[in-house]
């Protein structure tokens, strides 16, 4: 499709140029928003397991989940046999 009858004053590469301007400012507004999502996520960063709240200095990396969620090695452990009990007491095959 060609671009024609443009307003006077304007001609296609003026068009171009005013396009890409909108471009670059939504790619920078874009940059801006995931900055400000990373700031909150330092801001929201508790440095604790969201289980058993221990720092992850006592209780080592903490795996994240969403919505500023984490759990520690121990706490997964702990879910696994609890997940594991019920499976059985249930009479659900647990993967191997
Ligand atoms: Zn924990």
């Amino acid at each position: 499709m060609a671009l024609h009858d443009f307003p006077p004053g304007w001609d296609e590469a003026r068009v171009r140029r005013l396009i890409q301007h909108y471009e670059c400012m939504a790619e920078d507004q874009l940059l801006a928003e995931d900055e400000a999502k990373r700031k909150q996520w330092r801001s929201q960063y508790p440095g604790y397991c969201s289980f058993c709240r221990k720092s992850h200095k006592d209780a080592g990396p903490l795996v994240e989940g969403p919505d500023f969620v984490y759990i520690c090695y121990p706490c997964i452990l702990l879910c696994k046999n609890i997940v594991e009990v019920e499976r059985k007491r249930l009479g659900i095959e647990t993967p191997s």
